[in-house]
């Protein structure tokens, strides 16, 4: 299939395109990567009348590290991320986690931007912000807002962004010392959107957890940060206090059925992920006895 007819703009700067979007609001889409946009224009799922193309902007492109601050301008692409020695250095999970996006060819167009805006609830780099404690900066009519992650992702496709803002960067506060990250998704084939995935940032001392960040994905309508998380920092380690972290954890999950997978089975997928995550990041072999997949 084809997509309908639509109206074509180059944005020639942040304030171009929003005054566009001033004009256009909810008839116009904004085009990034058009990984996720053009397929869905194609499948005919949304037929938006204009399409303002903001790729040209080497303003939202970039990877700053600043005050102990990570900045990553919207139009940073998959690749960068992977390439990029300041990923690598101060958000290793976003490193780990972008190798799982898609394949070569769409991590070559796609960007972080496009990617949070689309909020896929099976998509990685959502549930990397909720662990990372991301903020989200998106610039309106009015300024700019700047919106804490966990307040962003509102449903599937749908976020805090309203129709005539421009998600214009992402920041992530530079992790403390002694953290540690975790990323692990159960897929069908290297590159598929996850069944079931885990990423997850810490600070270990003492052989326990001093904190713990908790960002699952494709266990709900948004991805999710597990207040059971909780329940396993400032404590002995045992078999009992996980499995009663399971519990917890059990109580906020709200999985979806799919081709891929029932929500019971999606259950079961989280708490091996935790399991593995837990013994992973403690280097304990002897927790994750018992869930296996
Ligand atoms: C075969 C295939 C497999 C894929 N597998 C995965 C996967 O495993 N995991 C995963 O996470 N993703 C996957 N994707 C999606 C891919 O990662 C996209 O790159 C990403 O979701 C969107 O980024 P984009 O820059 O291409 O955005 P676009 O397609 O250009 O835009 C996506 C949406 O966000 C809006 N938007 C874009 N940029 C902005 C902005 N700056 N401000 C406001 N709104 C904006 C657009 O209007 C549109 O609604 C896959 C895609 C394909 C085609």
């Amino acid at each position: 299939m084809k997509a309908s007819a639509f109206a074509y703009a180059r944005a020639t700067s942040v304030a171009n395109a929003l005054e566009l979007l001033a004009v256009h609001g909810e008839k116009a889409k904004v085009l990034s990567g058009g990984q996720s946009l053009l397929p869905a224009m194609n499948l005919r799922l949304i037929a938006p009348e204009l399409i303002i193309d903001i790729g040209e902007l080497a303003e939202l492109r970039g990877i700053v590290v600043k005050d102990g601050f990570l900045t990553i301008g919207a139009l940073t692409r998959h690749v960068d991320l992977l390439k990029s020695p300041e990923i690598a250095a101060h958000a290793p999970l976003l490193a780990d986690a972008v190798a799982h996006v898609a394949h070569p060819a769409i991590r070559n167009r796609g960007t972080i931007g496009g990617n949070l805006a689309h909020a896929d609830p099976a998509s990685e780099l959502p549930a990397c912000m909720l662990a990372l404690g991301a903020t989200i900066i998106v610039h309106g009519s009015h300024g700019r807002r700047r919106i804490a992650a966990s307040e962003f992702f509102a449903g599937i496709y749908e976020t805090a962004l309203a129709p005539q803002e421009l998600l214009v960067a992402v920041e992530l506060p530079v992790p403390l010392k002694h953290s540690v990250h975790f990323f692990h998704e159960f897929t069908r084939r290297h590159g598929d959107y996850a069944i079931v995935g885990l990423a997850a940032q810490a600070i270990v001392k003492d052989g326990g957890f001093a904190d713990l960040q908790l960002g699952f994905f494709a266990v709900g309508d948004r991805p999710l940060l597990a207040g059971a998380a909780s329940k396993l920092v400032d404590v002995a380690i045992t078999s009992q206090v996980l499995s009663e972290t399971f519990t917890a954890l059990d109580h906020e999950l709200d999985p979806l059925e799919d081709h891929q997978a029932t929500p019971a089975m999606r259950r079961h997928l989280a708490k091996v992920a935790l399991a593995r995550c837990v013994s992973a990041l403690l280097n304990r072999p002897d927790l994750c006895a018992g869930a296996s997949a």
